[in-house]
């Protein structure tokens, strides 16, 4: 059936690699390879998933009215400009899908999350990946790969997996100097573990080229739920509306979200152990001899010798049944990359690296 075939970049797309959470033969296994919320969601947001359960044959509501007013009120963003998505993957496929297609270029960076490029494929558009300056976004090699194509431009800040951040100088200089057809992205995922930052919501607010991604994925401990949402002009916005699924949000989700959304003194509870795990653990990590820069998300890059102590080091984890992630397929082979965990789990991998750095002394 050679006349049966996909549109073209399809076949181009390599499929998403998601984190290990099994080690054969180990029991009492830590997974820190998808940068989960140790803890899982606040009590209120498990209590609003249950109640759903009774409206399990009723359509959800399309606008997404009450999670986009919440997300409004906590945020101090104007809900009608708030999209809602099955993730922030999903608002990075409709940025993708309508702004997107063949001979247009969407640029992601050296050392940028997978999902851009996959979007960038699946919507027909050519991936252009840019160098990045020491696992820090460079504006200015950004700026030198834009052309008259460049429809997209997609960046983390903070980044995944490097947990670097830019300022907001950086930031605007990049919106200020795009070509006028490009949309400059601020994928936002991390940006609750920044205490004070508003994920660049300003930024989008006093232009026209700019969209925020967030997510309830990472600090909301929802990764299995899959909420996430845009925040961008309001012409940007209805054209998302345009491509995204009547009901693209079950009850469950809309709900849970709130929720979690609301419980204000947990996620700041969430925040801040994040905040003091990580710099404990990226301490014991560099005395063992293995640094990582400064984080900026809940999980910590760290930096080896090699990508063979790397992936020996990855052994070594597993079969203490600690999971972490290599990180070979962003560029950086000699590197793993550490979820923060709660205080045991931190423990326990300082222990391990210890272990490991010592062996054969
Ligand atoms: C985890 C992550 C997301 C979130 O994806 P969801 O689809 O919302 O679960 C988005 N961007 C980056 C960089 C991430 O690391």
């Amino acid at each position: 059936m050679a006349e049966i075939r996909p549109q073209p970049g399809i076949m181009d797309i390599a499929p998403y690699q998601g984190g290990d959470s099994r080690v054969a033969g180990v029991e009492d296994v830590v997974k820190l390879s998808s940068n989960e919320n140790p803890y899982g969601p606040s009590d209120k947001a498990r209590e609003a998933f249950a109640r759903t359960v009774h409206r399990l044959h009723r359509y959800p509501p399309t606008d997404h009215a009450a999670l986009r007013a919440a997300i409004g009120r906590v945020h101090g963003l104007d809900p009608a400009r708030v999209i809602c998505g099955a993730g922030s993957d999903e608002i990075i496929a409709f940025l993708c899908q309508a702004y997107a297609g063949p001979g247009d270029e969407v640029i992601h960076t050296e050392h940028g999350f997978s999902m851009y490029r996959i979007s960038a494929l699946a919507a027909g558009a050519t991936p252009v990946q840019v160098p990045e300056s020491d696992r820090v976004v460079d504006v200015d090699a950004i700026l030198a790969a834009c052309n008259f194509r460049t429809r997209l431009v997609f960046i983390a800040n903070p980044a995944n997996p490097t947990g670097t951040m830019i300022g907001l100088d950086a930031v605007t200089r990049l919106a200020d100097k795009l070509p006028r057809q490009a949309i400059l992205v601020l994928d936002g995922a991390y940006a609750e573990y920044v205490e004070g930052y508003d994920g660049g919501a300003d930024l989008v607010d006093a232009r026209e080229n700019v969209v925020m991604t967030r997510t309830f994925s990472k600090l909301y401990g929802l990764g299995g739920l899959r909420v996430g949402w845009g925040y961008g002009p309001q012409a940007i916005i209805d054209v998302l509306n345009r491509v995204r699924g009547p009901f693209n949000l079950s009850h469950a989700q809309l709900e849970t979200a709130e929720a979690a959304l609301l419980d204000r003194d947990y996620a700041e509870k969430c925040r801040a152990d994040n905040a003091r795990l990580r710099s404990w653990l990226a301490s014991a990590l560099a005395e063992a001899g293995v640094p990582s820069d400064s984080s900026s998300a809940n999980f910590i890059l760290a930096r080896f010798a090699s990508a063979d102590e790397a992936e020996a080091c990855d052994a070594f984890l597993r079969a203490e049944g600690l999971i972490v992630r290599r990180v070979a397929g962003y560029n950086l082979p000699a590197c793993l990359r550490i979820t923060i965990g709660d205080e045991a789990s931190c423990r326990r991998v300082a222990h391990a690296v210890r272990a490991f750095k010592g062996r054969g002394r």
